[in-house]
């Protein structure tokens, strides 16, 4: 038998209870405004794009994918409006979906549903493996938080339900995968996806932090795996190292986090880039998209429309852009189903 076959059972469950814990230490750090350029850092992430670097380990036991996610949280925030809890939840998701996306390769669409049964909803995101994600939370109104601590909440009020992976390989099967949602956290329940679905024992660590008016300050995260083959002391290695890893939020927070985050997988092991990508929040509709939609209604619809709403708008739900169709439009789809 494999000794790494041996990992997942007891080990796993001490990465998961460090992800939960993790998790909720959710701390919204407090911009201090008392000297000099506080936030050079902050700014300079406006102009950067979002990032995702893959590694592995010299000895190949292991592989890490660390992520820069905060435009991409940033632009969700401002296409949907989101409110602090329900920012956090979706930023999370997309996220979540940007790191199954990096894991997958081709011409692959990622789609994952976080289909909870509390007061956010569903949430639902698709990202493909050119960086590209976008993603939409059913309740965007959600701002519920702490009152001691001011530590936005997530967890409860996505509730108990399944976290639901969709993936597309462009074959036109898409692939379902489903697993219980273990904590709402987003975070803890990719983990243990990973980890009963892929069989692959997985350390997960995202989060998004909010400035003290709950807008985007830093997101990021990421994805330690186990690969084939790991020797016992090595995984034993590491997994001491998750354990004693601060957490998420605490190295978010550090002016590189993509460094602190590699630093605190690997300690002084060396290991090798193999990639970096560019991550970002983007939409693929279009008006021939909708166009497309509007002609599968029936023809007694669209009449409808044209004569009595003189058009249609559709908005689409991934990004908030609305779609203007006039009678012309309508009258050009009413023409092509005769
Ligand atoms: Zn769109």
């Amino acid at each position: 038998m494999k000794k790494s076959l041996s990992f997942p059972s007891q080990a796993l469950s001490k990465i998961v209870a460090f992800e939960f814990k993790a998790d909720f230490l959710v701390i919204i750090p407090q911009k201090q405004q008392t000297h000099g350029s506080p936030f050079g850092h902050f700014y300079a992430k406006i102009e950067g794009m979002d990032k995702i670097i893959k590694t592995i380990s010299e000895s190949g036991a292991f592989r890490a994918f660390v992520l820069d996610s905060t435009e991409t949280v940033r632009t969700a925030q401002e296409k949907h409006q989101t409110q602090a809890s329900s920012t956090v939840a979706l930023g999370r998701t997309l996220i979540a979906s940007q790191i199954l996306a990096a894991n997958e390769k081709g011409d692959t669409k990622i789609t994952v549903k976080v289909l909870g049964t509390s007061s956010l909803g569903a949430i639902i995101t698709v990202a493909d493996t050119k960086g590209n994600v976008k993603g939409y939370v059913q309740n965007p109104g959600v701002d519920i938080k702490k009152t001691a601590t001011g530590e936005v909440l997530v967890g409860p009020f996505v509730g108990n339900g399944q976290f639901l992976v969709i993936t597309d390989y462009g074959t036109g099967n898409p692939y379902n995968s489903m697993t219980p949602l273990i904590s709402g956290e987003i975070g803890e329940d990719l983990a243990y996806y990973l980890t009963e679905s892929q069989q692959t024992p997985s350390a997960v660590g995202l989060n998004v932090l909010l400035d003290k008016d709950d807008k985007v300050e830093v997101a990021g995260g990421f994805l330690l795996q186990v690969l084939p083959g790991a020797k016992e002391e090595e995984i034993a290695r590491f997994e001491k190292r998750i354990q004693e890893m601060p957490a998420i939020s605490t190295l978010l927070e550090s002016e590189d986090h993509i460094e602190s985050l590699l630093k605190a997988i690997y300690g002084d092991e060396s290991y090798k880039r193999l990639s970096e990508e560019e991550i970002r929040f983007q939409c693929d509709c279009s008006k021939d998209r909708f166009m497309n939609a509007l002609a599968s209604l029936p023809s007694s619809d669209l009449e409808e429309m044209k004569e009595e709403d003189h058009g249609a708008e559709i908005t689409c739900q991934f990004c908030q852009t609305t779609y203007n169709f006039d009678e012309n439009d309508l009258e050009e789809l009413i023409r092509d189903k005769s």
